[in-house]
């Protein structure tokens, strides 16, 4: 992790898209949307309407907007709306599948460390117990459509909301019958069909402690890949480094010994945002052991101590051989 802190704190994407032959004709959307860059590449205009669909999306989960549901919701509020129940019943699924390593409660945290805003600093020991009583999955209440928090909690759906919005622009993009297409919402990839060419989508794994460099290239095509790492929003302070994924069971940010997790499925954007940011704070162990029981996902994860581990499912699709880099790589059975 140390190596980190000399990274200029960026808004890139972790997932870069490598631009080849079978592109031309594509026509590129780039947006700003979720505190991320984010842009489309299409080969015709039935797929714009998904933009409007993610900035619809933004209004209602946003916590840095007043008047959106969460922040409603943050005041004190109930709400009454099906998506967002549905959302945190979602949300509460994966705290239990991930023994609370991800968890939409730790926005008191969050914000105790200034991630919601720019005004970064850490917190006292004692402000950092206090602010964990109020963090679990009980604090969120769901009663049909209703939701409500208890009192003082707070929710922060910075690290599934852009992998729900992806879910969304899938099925847009099905229902208008869009062919091939491709939908970078900052670190959140959703690749849909093949290139005009038939080849397969690329998409980089960046190298966490070079944002000039990659750990390897996926070859997909319609799926969703998701990566979290600790360069994406972070600060250093008397010589130690912080950053915006937080340990719910410390407070802290996670010190895991991973530098970055890529979660792929076929199925689910959600899946992969939510569990690239438990694996981030599981750690190697406990997130190749969530793969083993939950299934459905493959893992690309990036060791501090230089290794590259990639789960079974990837062994094909994942390629290595043009980065020029010290990592030590591992297929995990
Ligand atoms: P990014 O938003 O950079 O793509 P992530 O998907 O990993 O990265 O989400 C990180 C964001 O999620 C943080 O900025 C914060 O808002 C929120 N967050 C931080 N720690 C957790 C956690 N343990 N569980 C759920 N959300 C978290
Ligand atoms: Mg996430």
């Amino acid at each position: 992790m140390h190596k980190l802190h000399r990274l200029i704190p960026c808004l890139a994407a972790a997932l870069l898209l490598l631009c080849g032959c079978g592109s031309k004709d594509a026509s590129y959307t780039d947006f700003f949307a979720m505190d991320t860059s984010m842009r489309f590449t299409l080969y015709d205009n039935a797929g714009l309407a998904a933009k409007e669909e993610i900035l619809r999306l933004e209004a209602l989960l946003s916590r840095t907007k007043d008047d959106s549901l969460v922040s409603a919701l943050n005041r004190g509020e109930a709400v009454e709306d099906t998506e967002l129940a549905a959302l945190l019943h979602k949300s509460l699924a994966y705290t239990a599948a991930t023994d609370g390593a991800f968890d939409v409660t730790i926005a008191p945290v969050v914000s105790a460390w200034g991630f919601t805003g720019d005004s970064y600093r850490v917190p006292a020991a004692d402000e950092l117990a206090a602010l964990l009583a109020q963090v679990g999955g009980e604090q969120i209440s769901i009663h049909g459509d209703s939701v409500t928090l208890a009192e003082g909690a707070m929710i922060d759906l910075g690290g599934i909301a852009k992998g729900y919005a992806s879910d969304r622009v899938a099925e847009i993009w099905a229902e208008a019958g869009v062919e091939r297409g491709l939908a970078a919402l900052g670190g959140n990839i959703y690749c849909r069909g093949t290139k005009t060419d038939g080849s397969l989508w690329r998409v980089s794994v960046q190298d966490p402690n070079d944002p000039a460099a990659y750990v390897g290239i996926l070859s997909l095509s319609d799926a969703f890949a998701v990566t979290s790492g600790a360069y994406e929003r972070n600060f250093t302070e008397n010589g130690k480094f912080y950053h915006h994924i937080i340990d719910p069971a410390t407070g802290y940010p996670a010190d895991s010994g991973l530098t970055s997790v890529t979660v792929v499925s076929h199925n689910s954007g959600t899946l992969c945002d939510a569990l690239s940011t438990a694996c981030y704070v599981l750690g190697e162990e406990d997130a190749l052991a969530l793969w083993r029981k939950i299934g459905g996902f493959d893992l690309v994860l990036v060791t501090a101590d230089g290794r590259v581990l990639i789960t079974e499912g990837l062994e094909g699709s994942f390629d290595s051989s043009s980065a020029a880099n010290p990592y030590v790589y591992e297929i995990i059975h």
